[in-house]
């Protein structure tokens, strides 16, 4: 029964339209009114036309007459369905003028669709005829024009008994317009209920309307502000004349925009963007005032600034350490769900201090903003691993993080693809880079791990990843390290060995161990200071393991003071000997203790203190020391030349090795690293390197001592080059002071 209702009499053609009206203003909607006086109309026509119709036949014309004049699109309808009559309005409306629709079947004035239906509810004779209306509320009924085109209608029917012939009356209201008004006041209600705040007042500034988001930012339920003037929601924090300005320019303008301060329920004051619109009826007569407020406290463009210092690096404007963290968190959680791992870089620059304290922090700021734009640029070439969206952040300094999420399923491969990221990373950063047109080298240290879900916490992921970089500076910087368990467990070992270490020297536990050093006739000219800890319950320590957390921690200064000290206490002591007058004893010095400031002063205060011959003291440096400030170097070593102290270069051959430093150093002897000793038989490489290494000494006029000597085929070897002296296990082990004074006596 498509389109047809049994909805009683035509009277309700004034039934409520599918809109939800009661949304909208209590105000009877102007838009309305027409519409209603239209079908105020129809009704009347309608009765106007049956009474006509009934009367007597001499008054046929007459009823032709009034059918035709009818102001309403009237169709007489018999019951085969056919159109015995039409009025003006109908053939206006349909599209037939010139009186050529009567002979047409209803149908045809119907679009296809509803034309089977409405043939069977019409050749139904059990239903007796009676009034209904078509194309009410929420159900869609069509009129067909003659050229096709299609209006939306409602449609009265009144079946009507003429003498012996059953007709029906049809009267047709073309409802586009109201339609298009119902549409309107739909959208004009949802947009009502918008994000932003709204409130409607009549022409006296009385709330009649607010919406859900009015009562969402100020507290008020619509009950509690309906009636009220919008003087509730005053804040006392402006004064007359801001609101008198504020209607001054509704009534010039029609409308006020601007920020202001407003109290909510609660008491609690905010800002809100408020705009004013002034409703006026075409005459110009205001009947309601509608105003649209935001909560800027929200949304303001001051909140994205709190926003931007609060989670971003104001210098890289990359994130800082509070977003890492939340990004860090999300990614735990999707890495939770899709069961692929994501890993954390740690990244730190090799030489920034250097840059920062030579050319300054502009200079050095420059650089980092350089390195931030290379990682980012980096991970976004669209490389099949990495995604555009992976977290750099900069926590401060130099160091920067990346999370990088959707790596493999496996760990191995999770793993590798880490690693092709980290590696693309270390060799964008270590390309030149233009400073303040100058050129700069700087490298980067990394370190990795894992990570696979909830099974970690950010603050141990974080500290993982830290431990892999420090594994990365100690394996000579410029490198990847990855962090494993074995790695936290030699973190725990080292924060132990810290604490004991701290007590070593108090408790006398360091003592010196001397290890001799021969010329090529066998004749030990000297020995080497070798540092022992003697722990009470690890047994003796081997420096390898405590001078890097000496070094780290700053211990190395009290230690390495106790070193020399020590060491000048025995050359006091040999030289009251005739058989031990004349040696030498080397003293390690490592990069911290050379470099802090008093340390010329300290060498030279032991001297005197001792009172020994400085030429019999001899300082072990490391290349690595060397390099990390060739000038301070020079400085700090012909100082104490001039006292008489002489130079090895400990280690030789494991650095950088470049003659053109070399030369400039004030050294006296090289030491062949005992790396290249010890395979100086099977690696022909090795062989090799330690020809160069005599032969250079002997080119800068340096002697030459190979430490590490364990077998008589190296000795021979060394000896068969060149070398001058010799130190190692075939002549001894180190050993304390007193053994040691044992292998100066005769045989
Ligand atoms: P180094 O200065 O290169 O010392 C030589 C190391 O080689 C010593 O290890 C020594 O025991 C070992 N050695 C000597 N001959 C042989 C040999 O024939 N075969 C083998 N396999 N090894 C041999 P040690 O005593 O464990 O010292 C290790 C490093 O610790 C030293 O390397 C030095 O860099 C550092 N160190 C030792 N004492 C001190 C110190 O008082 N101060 C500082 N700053 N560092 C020290
Ligand atoms: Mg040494
Ligand atoms: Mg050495």
């Amino acid at each position: 029964m498509a389109g047809l209702h049994d909805t009683g009499s035509p009277c309700h053609l004034l039934g409520t339209p599918a809109c939800p009206i009661h949304e909208l203003p209590r105000e009877p909607n102007a838009r309305l009114e027409p519409l209603e006086t239209q079908n105020k109309t129809l009704i009347q026509a309608h009765a106007a036309l049956e009474t006509s119709l009934r009367a007597p036949r001499e008054s046929e014309e007459n009823a032709r007459l009034i059918l035709r004049a009818a102001p309403v699109a009237t169709l007489v309808m018999n019951r085969h369905g056919r159109i015995t009559q039409a009025n003006a309005h109908a053939e206006q409306m349909f599209g037939y003028p010139g009186g050529n629709m009567a002979g047409l079947a209803i149908e045809d004035l119907i679009p296809e669709r509803f034309r089977a239906a409405h043939r069977d509810y019409r050749g139904n004779t059990e239903r007796p005829p009676q009034h209904r209306i078509m194309g009410m509320a929420g159900e869609d009924f069509y009129g067909l024009r003659a050229d096709g085109g299609e209006f939306p209608v409602e449609v009265g029917l009144s079946p009507l008994q003429l003498g012996d012939e059953r007709v029906v009356v049809v009267s047709i209201n073309d409802i586009t317009e109201r339609k298009r008004a119902e549409e309107d006041l739909r959208i004009t209600a949802i947009a009502f209920e918008s994000q932003a705040g709204m409130i409607v007042t009549n022409a006296d500034g009385i709330i009649v309307r607010v919406n859900q988001s009015f009562t969402r930012l100020t507290g008020y339920a619509a009950a509690e502000a309906i009636g009220q003037t919008p003087a509730l929601l005053r804040s006392g924090r402006h004064d007359n004349g801001f609101y008198q300005r504020m209607w001054a320019a509704i009534r010039d303008k029609g409308f006020w925009q601007g920020e202001i301060w407003n109290r909510r329920r609660n008491g609690k004051i905010y800002a809100e963007w408020l705009t004013i619109t002034a409703v006026a009826k075409p005459g110009g007569e205001i009947t309601h005032y509608v105003g649209t407020f935001s909560d800027i406290t929200q949304n303001s463009e001051a909140e994205a600034e709190i926003h931007r210092l609060a989670y971003y690096d104001p210098l890289t404007q990359l994130p800082n350490r509070r977003l890492l963290h939340d990004r860090l968190a999300q990614a735990l959680a999707c890495g939770c769900r899709s069961r692929r791992h994501g890993a954390v870089l740690f990244l730190d620059l090799d030489n920034f201090k250097t840059l920062n304290d030579t050319r300054g922090h502009a200079v050095g700021d420059q650089l980092l903003t350089e390195v931030a734009r290379r990682l980012q640029t980096t991970l976004r070439e669209g490389d099949t691993v990495s995604r555009p969206d992976d977290t750099v952040s900069r926590l401060g300094g130099d160091e920067f993080v990346l999370i990088l999420e959707d790596l493999s399923e496996s760990a191995e491969e999770a793993a590798v693809q880490a690693r092709h990221i980290g590696e693309k990373l270390r060799h964008a950063l270590a390309l030149p880079y233009d400073l303040a047109n100058r050129e700069f080298h700087c490298t980067a240290s990394f370190g990795i791990t894992l990570f696979h879900g909830h099974d970690d916490s950010i603050e141990s992921l974080l500290k993982q990843a830290d431990l892999a970089l420090y594994q990365a500076k100690n394996a000579g910087r410029n490198t990847l390290r990855f962090f494993d368990p074995a790695m936290q467990a030699a973190l725990d070992e080292r924060s132990a060995l810290e604490a004991d270490l701290r007590r070593a020297l108090k408790r006398r536990q360091l003592r010196l161990c001397y290890q001799p050093q021969l010329d090529s006739r066998r004749r030990i000219i000297g020995a080497e200071a070798l540092l022992r800890w003697e722990h009470p319950q690890r047994g003796s320590i081997a420096p390898d393991v405590f001078i890097p957390l000496a070094e780290e921690t700053g211990l190395i200064l009290p230690i390495g003071h106790w070193v020399l000290q020590t060491a000048c206490a025995q050359l006091k002591t040999w030289s009251g000997k005739a058989t031990t007058r004349d040696l030498h004893l080397a003293v390690n010095v490592s990069a911290r203790q050379f470099r802090q400031p008093g340390f010329v002063a300290e060498v030279e205060a032991l001297l005197d203190d001792y009172d020994i011959d400085p030429s019999r003291l001899k300082i072990e440096l490391t290349e690595s020391l060397v390099i990390d400030n060739v000038a301070d170097t020079i400085t700090r070593m012909q100082a104490l030349k001039a006292i008489g102290i002489s130079f090895s270069m400990d280690d030789f051959g494991t650095g950088f090795s470049s003659l053109s430093y070399l030369k400039r150093l004030p050294l006296d002897q090289l030491k062949i690293d005992r790396s290249f000793v010890r395979d100086l038989a099977h690696d022909p490489n090795d062989a090799a390197i330690v020809q160069t290494i005599i032969t250079m000494g002997r080119t800068l006029g340096l002697n030459v001592i190979a430490e590490g000597v364990e077998s008589e085929a190296q000795l021979e070897f060394l000896a068969g080059h060149g070398c001058h002296a010799y130190q190692g296990y075939l002549f001894s082990r180190p050993v304390p002071v007193k053994e040691f004074e044992r292998l100066l006596e005769p045989a």
